[in-house]
């Protein structure tokens, strides 16, 4: 049922041209505080603005001939569901609840998806997408708790190895555990002796957690500046759990205050326009809570980031999170 490095490889065959080959380009200012080479592998460029692509195209590539596909993800994995089914010429379906505003609909609609609005819960547009595979023959793809998911986003830990395969130490973004778990697999089959660290943020950390207790566990969900990173992990989680259980070394957690100031820092230091989700491996070497023994990479996992907040980071005012604010501060090198 796990994936395997051999199915990392097919699924490298299976999203060539369409999602593979992202630059990997150093930081000279994060290599020059980290006192060790700092990589970024560039998932921003992607054409949906987020690595989710490569997983949902393995995925869609994978159900055959069934009548589409569903997903109630309003974020990179139903932009990256959207995405791959057209490219596969085939139906996709988003379900959502009446609460999600109006641009997200839109955005998945532009990639070519149906969408169903059911409810006022994320747990109403749930049962909607089970309704649709129970009624319709749609299956159902999840954003991080499936094989070929997984195996399809661990290409890029194949893809930084053949790049630089003198890398010691990788740090990657952590929520549902789907990228950690395949790019651990995939950079571990290759060197044993690679450190991989998921780094999440310490607001709602449901990998962290569960990882603490032994089993999965609920963890109230919150706002943050890394919102790609919020959400549980699932109660009956398969696959991703045991997954980052065994292969990550080390879980870190980063404040809001630091995600904001590695926003910056990505941004004026590195000019790159990314989600609050990328900058948590910045944020954690930043503030000495990782330390690089050798040639180390981070993936800039998406850029589909809601720009009014952004700008305010970028020149240093207050975010209002709903239940915090994270104070501003302008940006000094
Ligand atoms: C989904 C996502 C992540 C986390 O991936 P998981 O597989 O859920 O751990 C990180 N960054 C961005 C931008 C994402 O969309």
């Amino acid at each position: 049922m796990q994936p395997t490095l051999a199915d990392i490889h097919a699924a490298a065959n299976t999203i060539r041209g369409i999602a593979d080959a992202t630059p990997l380009v150093p930081s000279p200012f994060m290599s020059e505080c980290a006192g060790a080479e700092f990589l970024l592998k560039l998932e921003n460029m992607q054409p949906i603005g987020a690595f989710k692509l490569r997983g949902a195209l393995n995925a869609v590539a994978g159900v055959g001939d069934a009548a589409g596909v569903t997903c109630c993800s309003t974020g990179n994995h139903g932009r990256g569901v959207a995405y791959a089914a057209r490219a596969r010429g085939m139906r996709a379906v988003v379900c959502m609840s009446e609460l999600v505003p109006q641009a997200k609909v839109d955005g998945i609609r532009a990639l070519g998806a149906e969408v169903h609005i059911k409810g006022r819960s994320q747990d109403d547009a749930l049962a909607q997408s089970l309704r649709l595979v129970r009624e319709e023959g749609l299956v159902e793809i999840s954003p991080f708790d499936d094989p070929l998911v997984i195996a399809g986003q661990g290409t890029i830990g194949l893809e930084i190895l053949s790049a630089r395969p003198d890398v010691t130490t990788l740090l990657v973004p952590l929520s549902g555990g789907g990228l950690a778990a395949g790019v651990a697999l995939a950079a571990k089959a290759i060197n044993p002796g690679i450190r991989v660290v998921g780094i999440t943020m310490d607001r709602g950390a449901a990998m962290y957690e569960s990882i603490r207790a032994g089993k999965p566990v609920e963890v109230e969900e919150v706002a943050s500046l890394a919102d790609s990173l919020g959400g549980g992990i699932g109660l009956n989680n398969r696959l991703s759990f045991a997954m980052c259980r065994d292969l990550l070394d080390e879980v870190v957690l980063v404040s809001e205050d630091e995600i904001y100031h590695a926003m910056q820092v990505l941004y004026y230091e590195d000019r790159i326009v990314a989600e609050g989700a990328c900058v948590v491996g910045l944020a954690a070497v930043l503030n000495g809570k990782v330390t690089l023994d050798g040639p180390s990479a981070t993936i800039v996992t998406g850029r589909n980031l809601d720009m009014p907040t952004f700008t305010r980071i970028v020149t240093g005012q207050d975010v209002d999170l709903g239940d915090v604010t994270v104070k501003g501060k302008p940006y000094v090198s």
